[in-house]
């Protein structure tokens, strides 16, 4: 099954060569949407922000190389697995010695021409029915190695190969969320049943799904046995194995089961993207993308509470005489104020910080292991900076009332919200536009 072309990212330094490129692919492939950009941080952008089936890139670009795109592209969430096609003079020394680690899928030699260049990647969405991923391969006969790592790569796949389970096992403990090698995650492990060494394929598996729990549809797992009976079989799939393929192996089989365990581990992925976008949404607040009330009853407590967190400094900040302002500007106005308004405080406030949108004009922040002193010093910042944002060309000024669990670590978040929210209205009593603790 070819692979459908929607979108494709073509990023060229040359003006001219993006205008023809989009031009002959518009008229060869007029199903297929092309964006082009002239640099890796343009290329970048785009790609955080929209999803594309192919990306080509120049290996020459204004800012950077376009290797460090491909290992971009690698190494982002929402295009692992997006093929990317580098386009060069000729056969450059280096892409040939760095490009496979870098993650390039195929290379086209420029020279050929722009015609021929849509022609290649008419082809290669043909050709490339989705074999990207990045395999563990463990096997102990070199020879069998030899030939499975030309066949794997030879259809795309980038593969890590080692000779013991224990070698694995330490792979994997790298790559793992939160390893030193996070970025690099393998998306199936193909290991031999026999291996020398202390553990065999066996081990390995028990080590995938008990000690890294990962599950099969997280990291499917194939295995190479020998022509053995049923009860070998049996004893594969008892121990955690997706699939096994027998040997000798047989080309088309062993891709087979690679493209549809990548298959499983892709739509396991797109799965989990989903559910933590909808987590986020979920305590987010969509205007000012702050947390959202909600999710400070829900964590607050426990936030406040946390011994790594004292002392919890509290900062309740409302916005004076809001209602004004949507009087004399409209309610959109009124809404792009507090859209800067959050977008200010994301930029602005530690990591230890915890900005919610409390009501309509209302934010509240915990911020850990902050003094009373230190947080005198932030929230007049704030409010200084607030002074001189002027979002949407509307003045605007905040009052702050502040609260602080230093000499009293068993205050509850309630307590804490209660203090600061007496300090605020003194703050709006005595003039507005001020501090108050
Ligand atoms: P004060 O200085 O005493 O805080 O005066 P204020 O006008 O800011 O306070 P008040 O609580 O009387 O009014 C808050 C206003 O905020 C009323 C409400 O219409 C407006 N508001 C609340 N949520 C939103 C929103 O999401 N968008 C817009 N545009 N306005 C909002
Ligand atoms: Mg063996
Ligand atoms: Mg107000
Ligand atoms: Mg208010």
């Amino acid at each position: 099954m070819p692979r459908k072309l929607n979108r494709i990212l073509v990023v060229d330094g040359s003006e001219v060569a993006r205008t023809i490129i989009t031009r002959i692919l518009n008229t060869e492939m007029p199903d297929t949407e092309t964006t082009t950009c002239g640099t890796v941080e343009e290329a970048c952008a785009w790609l955080e922000r929209s999803h594309f089936d192919l990306v080509t890139t120049a290996l020459m670009l204004p800012d950077k190389d376009g290797l460090e795109l491909c290992r971009y592209v690698r190494a982002s969430r929402h295009h692992h697995y997006t093929p990317t096609i580098v386009v060069s003079g000729d056969a450059d020394a280096r892409l040939l010695r760095e490009g496979f680690n870098a993650g390039v899928t195929d290379y086209f030699d420029k020279s050929l021409g722009y015609q021929a260049f849509a022609a290649f990647i008419m082809d290669f969405a043909q050709r490339h029915s989705g074999l990207v991923g990045r395999i563990l391969y463990v096997e102990d006969s070199q020879l069998t190695a030899t030939v499975m790592l030309r066949l794997m790569e030879r259809h795309g796949l980038q593969v890590t190969h080692t000779t013991q389970a224990e070698e694995a096992i330490r792979w994997l403990r790298d790559t793992a969320a939160g390893g030193p090698r996070e970025d690099q995650a393998f998306d199936i492990v193909i290991t031999d049943f026999y291996l020398q060494g202390r553990l065999t394929g066996g081990d390995l598996l028990h080590a995938i799904r008990a000690r890294f729990h990962y599950s099969q549809q997280e990291m499917p797992v194939l295995v190479l046995t020998g022509s053995e009976g049923g009860e070998k079989q049996v004893e594969v799939f008892h121990a955690g194995a997706n699939d096994f393929v027998s040997k000798p192996i047989v080309e088309e089989v062993l891709m087979a089961r690679i493209r549809s365990l990548l298959m499983i581990r892709q739509q396991f992925a797109a799965l989990k993207r989903q559910t933590d976008e909808m987590h986020r949404l979920a305590i987010t607040d969509s205007l000012t993308r702050v947390y959202n009330r909600r999710y400070l009853l829900d964590h607050g407590e426990r936030f406040a509470a946390d011994p790594g967190n004292q002392p919890v400094a509290t900062v309740l900040l409302d916005i004076d005489h809001f209602k004004k302002i949507n009087d004399k500007f409209g309610h959109v106005i009124g809404d792009r104020v507090l859209e800067a308004l959050g977008r200010l405080l994301l930029e602005r406030l530690p990591e230890s910080a915890l900005p919610v949108r409390f009501g309509g004009e209302e934010f509240a922040l915990l911020i850990a292991r902050c003094s009373d002193a230190d947080a005198r010093r932030c929230a007049e910042q704030l409010r200084r900076e607030i002074e001189a944002l002027r979002p949407a060309d509307v003045p605007i000024t905040v009052s702050i009332g502040l609260s602080n669990n230093q000499n009293r670590p068993d205050m509850s978040l309630t307590q804490l919200i209660g203090d600061a929210d007496r300090a605020l209205y003194v703050a709006k009593a005595q003039g507005r536009n001020q501090v108050c603790a």
